[in-house]
């Protein structure tokens, strides 16, 4: 358990960092090209770090000159770290290899689940620190966002002392606006208009971006995940909240109030399961966690180990829901014809026979003849709840560099 001693906010005293007033949204010319040639620098180290200036040149078609200036202010900025030369002598700095500095910053992630709350760190490559569970039933909005503000702080002192957090991502499912870091409507949180942003902005003093989890972690898969996402993505999230995300290139499609992914009450075949919304046969209503767990008897994360221990009758259970997911999954798949689609279930990771049975309903179902290789299981088991969070800060990070500035600049 954490320590909840002393409720006063601590993470103001941390060297946090900043968003500078006009962020990623700058207009003029000049300094969106400067923040375009500082994102393909950044995002080149995290692809192929440690690597030489010359490297970064060649794979970013920027001038050796502008990719030295560049090196030089995420060095300055602590982004990066300069590595020892290794082997060939006499070529000068070109040759000195760069990293991300993974040591000295850390982005705080929260992730508001139906029944619990995650609150972990990161580190720049997406790696997570620690994650911290929290119940939350019964606990109204503003509550559970305090909460959760205290537990950031607790993981910062304890885990992170010494690293300048960059800020705090949130991500949940429903209909978030990122725009207005707002939660629109979540049904099951029972969650109307909570600006979520405004809230913990107001509690931690760090800068906080908040967004829907699929979208998120679309991201996630982006920049560290299947590489085959960079082309098109759509990412299709199956818990309690059962919802989807779609990117081609470097878009991530959020449309009018960034509504778009809502496929709850997509129909499936061969159910008849009530839903709120007054139909019956909903996707999200068929697969949910909660009404399997209803259909077993039992809790969720109790049925989940079951039929990891290859309990047949629950192994059964997760087949045929697999089955129902994979209906959606088709139907996703001849729509938007990604290069890849991301389920992301907690069955896929510890029950083996969840993804081919996901795969065999596509390619029952779909046009694609290549449903193996393009259905798969998100690229962060164990800790998607946490990387959908830090993965809503970390893109802002790697869109736009000069987005985070130092404090005591
Ligand atoms: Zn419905």
């Amino acid at each position: 358990m954490l320590s909840t001693l002393g409720s006063r906010r601590r993470v103001c005293h941390h060297r946090a960092m900043t968003a500078v007033a006009d962020g990623p949204q700058r207009t003029d010319g000049r300094g969106a090209r400067r923040s375009a040639a500082a994102s393909s620098v950044l995002r080149a180290v995290l692809d192929e770090g440690p690597i030489a200036r010359s490297t970064i040149a060649r794979r970013t078609g920027l001038s050796a000159a502008a990719v030295t200036g560049h090196t030089a202010e995420l060095l300055r900025r602590g982004l990066l770290r300069e590595l020892p030369e290794t082997g060939k002598r006499g070529v000068g700095r070109p040759h000195v290899p760069v990293d991300l500095d993974t040591g000295r910053h850390v982005a705080g992630a929260l992730h508001v689940a139906v029944h619990h709350a995650t609150v972990a760190l990161l580190d720049l490559r997406g790696n997570v620190l620690v994650q911290h569970e929290e119940p939350h039933d019964g606990l109204a909005a503003e509550d559970l966002l305090a909460r959760a503000a205290e537990i950031l702080d607790d993981l910062l002192l304890g885990h992170a002392p010494d690293r300048e957090p960059l800020g705090l991502g949130v991500a949940t499912g429903g209909w978030v606006d990122r725009a207005s870091g707002t939660v629109v409507d979540h049904p099951l949180l029972g969650w109307r208009d909570v600006p979520v942003r405004d809230l913990l902005t107001a509690s931690t003093g760090l800068t906080v971006a908040v967004d829907g989890h699929a979208r998120s972690l679309v991201h996630a898969e982006r920049l560290f995940g299947h590489p085959r996402a960079r082309d098109s993505v759509v990412q299709l999230f199956t818990g309690n909240v059962v919802d989807s995300a779609f990117a081609t290139g470097a878009t991530v499609h959020h449309g009018p109030r960034s509504a778009a992914g809502a496929v709850a009450h997509l129909p499936v075949d061969d159910s008849a399961e009530p839903c709120r919304c007054g139909r019956t046969g909903c996707l999200e209503a068929t697969v949910s966690e909660a009404t399997l767990a209803r259909k077993a008897g039992l809790p969720f994360p109790e049925l989940l180990a079951l039929a990891a221990h290859g309990d047949s009758e629950a192994v059964r259970m997760f087949h045929d829901r697999a089955r129902l997911i994979g209906q959606a999954a088709a139907l996703l798949l001849d729509v938007l014809n990604p290069a890849v689609l991301v389920v992301v279930d907690r069955s896929i990771a510890v029950v083996p026979s969840c993804l081919p049975a996901i795969r065999d309903e596509v390619g029952a179902r779909s046009r694609r003849l290549d449903s193996a290789e393009t259905v798969v299981g998100t690229s962060f088991p164990g800790t998607e709840l946490a990387t959908a969070g830090g993965a809503v800060l970390l893109d802002l990070l790697y869109e736009d560099p000069s987005y985070f500035t130092n404090s005591q600049n």
